[in-house]
């Protein structure tokens, strides 16, 4: 899931070929959360891939899938990692077994997750490397935007498969169910140190600087802290009036996002003890007021 105005009327090729072992294949999922749709890779070399990610279980994905496979120059698919549980992720694994056959998948297993729950998965962990015919996958645990969120670095190119923690457009969204924006800014810091030439991400374009634009994200978050903050300091005020006074350049249709986004940050600030809750009610209608001292300045 992603927000900004420019994921909005984004397309996307349904195949490219974006290095010798990465070809990308799209979801076909386009949506206002979506952008262009899911990106899906072919990784390898080899006869057999690794499919990192299975879309959303659109009818019109498979074709493109097949047609990927003929540009990449493979017969079948090896094994499934997956980046975590949303559902435009997982939500192709079925049909791509009805017509492949069982091929295994595998998961980091988020909390009361098991193979009990998920008798179709097989667990992935953090630091756990996987292995096909011309590339090597490191599963790397980044928690914040879904708790059961991997990246996978591919050592061969040291290149990252970001999955929904760094976008080709717009930023990720912090779900207020499994959600959390502290860990999400540790995980941002923990991919900067794997230093991604390039980042292949599940939705947008390729990008080709990848630290860089990691740094963009951590700076992003902390300038809307910064505004909350700010916005704050001239009163207390409930989300949705801070979304309208912080979020003017973003489209209305995006403010519900944008609320996820700033009740995110607040859950942070209270915890850090720098925002309270001055009468508290259901989230939208929960006033927060400054809770430092000097709260007369951001
Ligand atoms: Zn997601």
């Amino acid at each position: 899931m992603a927000i900004g105005d420019n994921m909005i009327g984004l397309t996307r090729p349904e195949v490219e070929v974006w290095s010798p072992r990465v070809v990308v294949v799209l979801g076909m999922n386009p949506s206002l959360f979506t952008g262009p749709g899911t990106n899906t890779f072919l990784v390898g070399t080899g006869p057999r891939r690794i499919l990192v990610d299975t879309g959303q279980g659109v009818e019109a994905y498979l074709p493109v899938l097949e047609r990927a496979m003929e540009t990449a120059g493979c017969e079948g698919i090896e094994q499934i990692l997956l980046t975590h549980g949303h559902v435009d992720h997982i939500g192709g694994l079925a049909q791509i077994r009805a017509r492949f056959g069982p091929i295994p998948a595998r998961k980091l297993f988020g909390p009361g997750e098991d193979t009990a729950a998920h008798p179709e998965l097989r667990p992935l962990a953090d630091g756990d490397r996987v292995e096909t015919e011309g590339a090597t996958l490191r599963a790397v645990h980044t928690p914040g935007h879904a708790p059961d969120h991997l990246c996978f670095v591919l050592e061969e190119e040291e290149a990252l498969f970001s999955g929904d923690n760094v976008l080709g457009v717009g930023t990720t969204v912090i779900p207020s169910e499994g959600g959390d924006l502290a860990l999400y800014l540790r995980s941002l810091t923990r991919l900067i140190g794997e230093a991604p030439s390039r980042i292949y991400p599940a939705h947008g374009p390729r990008i080709d600087d990848g630290v860089a634009r990691i740094r963009q994200y951590l700076d992003h978050r902390m300038e809307r802290e910064r505004q909350i903050l700010g916005a704050l300091a001239h009163g207390p005020a409930p989300i949705p009036e801070l979304v309208a006074r912080i979020y003017v350049d973003v489209p209305r249709a995006l403010h519900a996002a944008a609320a996820h986004s700033v009740a995110a940050h607040l859950t942070k600030l209270e915890r850090e003890g720098r925002v309270r809750r001055l009468r508290p009610g259901p989230p939208l209608e929960t006033t927060w007021e400054r809770a430092e001292k000097s709260a007369g300045a951001p």
